[in-house]
C-alpha cells in the first residue's frame, strides 16, 4: 500500500472513530457481567441505551469510548440479565389478593380460622373471601368442611379457594346465595355432599358459578390494586407477563389503562373465547395498545392435580375409578381452535392431566397440522402419556410450564399418579428436548411472584428448605442457561415478540434487571438470597432496592 492511500486510511479511520464519538446515549451501563442470552448466549461487560432501546452491548472499551453520554453507572462486576418474563400468570388474580386473606403456607386448618377470623375483624367487606390454602399441608390430608364457618358466620357469605385455585371452601351462607342444594348438579364442576348434606367443598364450575354472586371491586379501587401489584412486579424483577385468561370487561378495563398509561409492564394477555372477546379479536386481530399486547385464546382443557380435577387416562392413583374431568366436550375445543386459526390467534390451553393433554394435543394437530409457526401452547403441559410428547416436536407446540408448581405437587404428586406415571409428570428436560424451547412462570397468584423461585425450582428441583437431597427427579432438572432463556428470550419467541425483547441486544427494549448475586454460577441455596437490585423497563428504571 502506497503511503497516500495509507493516509487516506487513517483519515478515513478516525472520521468513522469521531463519528462513533459523537453518538449520545442516554444511559451507558460498565464493568458489568451482561447476560445477553442472545443467539450464543454471549456475556459482555457494557451497554448503551437510548430512548428506552438498546444502542449496542459490548465490550468496556468499545462502549465507554463510543459515546457520549448523560448518567453513567459503574456496575462493579455485578450481573445484568433481561428483564425477566413470566410466561403464564394471572396479575388482576394477584392484584384481588391484596384485598382478600392470604392463607397460603397455612399448616392447619385452625390456623385457616384463624387467619379468616383475624381478616374478618379488620375489614369491613360484603363477603370474606381468601385464598391459598392446602389440605396436603395438614395433618390428615383431609378436605375441609364448613361447619365450622357456618357457627362463625351464619349471616356473612364466605367463600376461600384452594391454593390450585380449582377448589373452595363456602359457608351455608353463600350456598343459599347461590341457591345451592345437596340436589344441585353443576357440569364441569362438582359439589361435595356428604350424608344429603353439602360440605361446602366445590370443585371448578361450581365455583366458577357462585362466584358470579360475589361483588367485584370497584373500578377505581382495582385500579390501585393492579398498580399496586404492578410494583410488586418490578421489584421480583419482572418486566413481562403472560396473562393467562381476560374476561371481556377485564379485557376493556386493560385496554383502557394501558391506553391512558396506569399501566405499564409488558402483558401480553390471553383472552377467553367468550363471544365478546371473540368479536374483539375478529376487528383488532394482533392487537398493541402501548405495552399491551393481545393476540391469543386462553382455553382451559381441565382441572388441578391436588383436588383431582385434572384429566387423567387411567384413574387416580389415590381414588378409584376417578379419572377427572374436561371443562368443555371435544367439538368445543376445535370450534375454538379453528376461530383462532382463521382470526391469526394462537391458542394457549391449560391441559394438566395426560388426558387434557392428549385432547388438546390432537386438536391441535387436526387444526394447524405441520403448518409451522403457530407458536400454539400447551399452559402447564404436566402430565404426558410418553407418546405423546412427540407432539411437541411434530407440531411446533410450545410448552409453558411453571417449576414451583413441581416443587410444590412433588410431595404428593406420587399419591395421584402411582409411582410410574409420575416420571411423566413435571417433566421439563423431556419436553424441552422436544419442543426446542419451555417458556416458565409461576401462575401467580397461585405460587409466589418471584422469578428467582422459578429458576432455582427449575435448576435445582428442590423446595425452599432444599428438600429432597439431590431434587425430585433431577433428570428432568433444566440447565442454567435453558432456564434463563425460558424467562427471557424465550417467551418473547412464543408471543412472537422475540424480534423487540427478551434479549440484551442492539435494536432491543432495554428491559433489565441488575442482581446482587450472579444466578448462573452461585450454590442453589444462594440463589434464594439473591435480590433485584434494579429493574428496568425500556430504560426507565422502575425499581431501585436503595
Ligand atoms: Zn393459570
Amino acid at each position: 500500500m502506497k503511503v497516500n492511500n495509507i493516509v487516506i486510511l487513517i483519515g478515513f479511520l478516525s472520521i468513522l472513530s469521531s463519528c462513533y464519538q459523537g453518538q449520545t446515549a442516554d444511559l451507558i451501563i460498565h464493568n458489568a457481567t451482561i447476560y445477553t442470552c442472545d443467539e450464543n448466549f454471549s456475556i459482555h461487560d457494557a451497554m448503551a441505551i437510548k430512548d428506552g432501546k438498546i444502542l449496542q452491548v459490548g465490550p468496556e472499551r468499545e462502549i465507554m469510548n463510543g459515546y457520549d453520554c448523560g448518567e453513567i453507572i459503574d456496575l462493579a462486576k455485578a450481573p445484568v440479565y433481561p428483564g425477566f418474563h413470566d410466561g403464564h400468570c394471572h396479575f388482576k388474580g394477584y392484584a384481588l389478593t391484596l384485598n382478600e386473606v392470604d392463607l397460603n403456607g397455612s399448616k392447619s386448618f385452625e390456623e385457616v380460622v384463624k387467619r379468616v377470623e383475624d381478616f374478618e375483624s379488620n375489614n369491613e367487606f360484603e363477603w370474606i373471601k381468601g385464598r391459598g390454602w392446602d389440605h396436603t399441608l395438614w395433618e390428615g390430608e383431609e378436605f375441609p368442611t364448613n361447619d365450622t364457618f357456618n357457627l362463625l358466620f351464619p349471616d356473612k357469605p364466605m367463600a376461600i379457594r384452594r391454593v390450585d385455585g380449582h377448589a373452595a371452601l363456602v359457608n351455608q351462607k353463600a350456598l343459599d346465595i347461590a341457591g345451592y342444594t345437596a340436589e344441585t348438579i353443576i357440569e364441569g364442576g362438582y359439589i361435595e355432599v356428604v350424608d344429603g348434606k353439602c360440605t361446602g367443598l366445590l370443585l371448578d364450575n361450581a365455583y366458577d358459578s357462585l362466584a358470579i354472586h360475589i361483588p367485584q371491586v370497584e373500578d377505581d379501587k382495582m385500579l390501585k390494586l393492579i398498580q399496586d401489584a404492578e410494583q410488586d412486579l418490578f421489584e421480583v424483577g419482572l418486566t413481562s407477563i403472560n396473562d393467562a385468561g381476560l374476561e371481556s370487561k377485564d379485557r376493556e378495563d386493560f385496554i383502557k389503562w394501558y391506553s391512558d398509561g396506569s399501566l405499564k409492564i409488558k402483558d401480553y394477555a390471553m383472552l377467553f373465547p367468550v363471544k365478546e372477546n371473540l368479536d374483539f379479536a375478529k376487528q383488532e386481530k394482533d392487537y398493541h395498545n402501548n405495552n399491551l399486547h393481545i393476540r391469543s385464546f386462553k382455553v382451559i382443557a381441565d382441572g388441578a392435580l391436588g383436588s383431582r380435577g385434572a384429566c387423567l387416562i387411567d384413574p387416580y392413583a389415590d381414588q378409584e375409578h376417578h379419572h377427572g374431568f374436561l371443562l368443555r366436550n371435544l367439538d368445543e375445543f376445535k370450534e375454538i381452535a379453528e376461530a383462532a386459526k382463521a382470526i391469526g390467534y394462537q391458542v394457549n390451553s391449560h391441559c394438566i392431566g395426560d388426558s387434557a393433554n392428549r385432547t388438546i394435543l390432537e386438536v391441535y394437530e387436526e387444526v394447524i397440522g405441520t403448518e409451522s409457526d403457530h407458536r400454539w401452547k400447551i399452559e402447564h403441559a404436566q402430565v404426558l402419556a410418553a407418546e405423546d410428547f412427540d407432539y411437541f416436536e411434530n407440531y411446533n407446540i410450545i410448552p409453558s410450564i411453571q417449576p414451583t408448581h413441581c416443587t410444590s405437587d412433588m410431595r404428593w404428586a406420587e399419591d395421584r399418579l402411582g409411582s410410574e406415571r409420575v416420571r411423566l409428570a413435571y417433566a421439563y428436560n423431556d419436553l424441552l428436548e422436544k419442543a426446542g424451547r419451555v417458556v416458565l412462570g409461576t401462575d401467580f397468584p397461585i405460587e409466589r411472584t418471584s422469578p428467582l423461585e422459578t429458576f432455582y425450582a427449575a435448576v435445582s428441583r428442590m423446595d425452599r428448605k432444599g428438600k429432597p437431597e439431590g431434587g425430585f427427579q433431577f433428570e428432568n432438572a433444566l440447565s442454567r442457561e435453558a432456564a434463563l432463556r425460558g424467562m427471557t428470550i424465550w417467551p418473547a419467541y412464543s408471543n412472537f415478540e422475540n424480534a423487540q425483547k427478551g434479549s440484551l441486544e442492539a435494536g432491543k427494549d432495554a428491559d433489565f434487571v441488575i442482581l446482587t448475586k450472579d444466578i448462573m454460577l452461585i450454590p442453589y441455596a444462594d440463589i434464594l438470597n439473591t435480590f433485584i437490585d434494579k429493574t428496568y423497563l425500556d430504560g426507565e428504571l422502575v425499581y431501585s432496592s436503595e
